[in-house]
């Protein structure tokens, strides 16, 4: 069948986006969804309803990800899967996961109002906690299933006010079966906004996620010497703070030197933190972001060697300990390629880019040919109550997935 005969219904999508931004809104036209609340249980009720509406079959998994499966033709063939996130950040926006979630669902009701049989079934997914704000780590659902964490390590993870993962699973009713997990997947395709102002900036309606950017988070500790900030003489400080001003500075440089090159320092904390005494310790956390991993690990070496000359010159020392590193994920070029065919095809605007932030599309990469798709946010905002993406952009994205995941399902690409 030729895809492009069936459009999604932008009126049906926005109107479904608009219940979704009703459940947890926030007072300044944002969403305080987090996961495993009993916004999250309320928003998930509602999901759940519209998934049997749709006919699909609905499972629950030990995680509380929910998936709707639609039939194929090889109903015991490989799975389609497309979905996102629900849960949102404390005061995040009305988009981020959740446009990939909700697109989905009217791919799912274009298909099923066109009585538009698929070689492959389909399944729609919403991930549990993807969002880490209230359970950290991030991605727990979408970890979980694939066997990142484990699930031991995932229900006894702690909220601020001391309840599991687990008991918070179990009070809102969405602990299901093991049995019922993710497997036999194909393909997975996440719609999501894209959170920078790349797309904005090129005018540009469609990106075609190549992959996600690897990072690393490097704690440095700045040790000098605490002293009076009167009578010690300028030329015989050991002031780490002086050193570390000079060592951020040579962090954000580090940028030139690699093309792509992403650093940041973000907290800094000193010691004693007093206004007339000479801070004798610093400790600050850098990180760093580059969709190659060999240039990432490259970048950090040179920027070790740098940061301890800068050290020596300053009579201070240091020590740099790797506290986290997430490698970068590539997509899958088939899925990449039916991202820019379909695009073309609607004739929308695209350009090929990289995720910054992780997605639940990161882990099921690791289990299924897998890619994403970004739509434009307003002035790159996102995890904000002003987060926007504008309603010809929602659109465009929805018709770009719908004609990708026939394509997949249907085996064409
Ligand atoms: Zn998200």
């Amino acid at each position: 069948m030729e895809s492009l005969l069936y459009r999604i219904n932008r009126r049906r999508l926005l109107e479904t986006i608009n219940v979704s931004s009703s459940i947890g809104a926030s007072e300044n036209g944002g969403l305080s969804r987090l996961a495993l609340s009993e916004e999250d249980k309320t928003m998930r009720d509602i999901f759940v309803e519209w998934l049997h509406q749709e006919k699909l079959d609905v499972r629950i998994d030990d995680f509380g990800n929910i998936y709707g499966r639609r039939k194929g033709k090889r109903n015991d063939g490989p799975t389609i899967a497309v979905g996102s996130h629900l849960d949102t950040q404390p005061c995040g926006g009305r988009y981020d996961g959740v446009l990939g979630v909700l697109a989905a669902l009217e791919v799912i009701r274009v298909l099923n109002e066109n009585n538009i049989e698929t070689e492959f079934p389909i399944e729609i997914i919403n991930f549990t906690n993807e969002e880490g704000a209230r359970f950290g780590p991030p991605m727990l659902g979408s970890g979980g299933v694939t066997e990142n964490f484990t699930k031991n390590f995932i229900y006894n993870i702690k909220d601020s006010n001391d309840i599991t993962f687990k008991q918070a699973l179990k009070s809102i009713g969405y602990m299901g079966e093991i049995e019922n997990r993710l497997s036999n997947v194909k393909n997975f395709i996440e719609l999501h906004i894209e959170q920078g102002s790349i797309l904005e900036k090129n005018n540009t309606s469609i990106g075609i996620v190549e992959g996600i950017q690897g990072m690393s988070w490097l704690i440095v500790k700045v040790t000098g010497e605490t002293n009076h900030a009167g009578p010690t003489p300028m030329e015989n400080r050991k002031d780490a703070l002086l050193a570390t001003s000079k060592m951020i500075g040579r962090v954000n440089d580090l940028t030139k030197e690699f093309d792509g090159l992403k650093t940041t320092v973000g907290t800094l904390n000193v010691k004693p933190n007093i206004t007339n005494v000479i801070p004798g310790e610093v400790e600050f956390i850098i990180d760093i972001r580059h969709p190659s991993n060999e240039t990432r690990a490259n970048a950090i070496e040179s920027l070790k060697e740098q940061l301890s000359t800068i050290a020596l010159m300053n009579d201070v020392e240091i020590t740099i300990t790797t506290d986290w590193t997430s490698d970068a994920v590539e997509f899958s070029q088939v899925v990449t390629e039916s991202i820019r065919e379909a695009s073309e095809k609607w004739g929308y605007s695209s350009l090929n880019m990289y995720s910054g932030p992780g997605h639940d599309a990161k882990y099921i990469s690791q289990v299924a040919e897998s890619g994403m798709i970004f739509v434009p946010s307003c002035k790159g905002i996102s995890h904000n109550e002003q987060e926007l993406t504008v309603d010809d952009d929602i659109e465009k994205g929805a018709n770009v997935l719908l004609t990708v995941i026939n394509n997949l399902a249907n085996g064409t690409n």
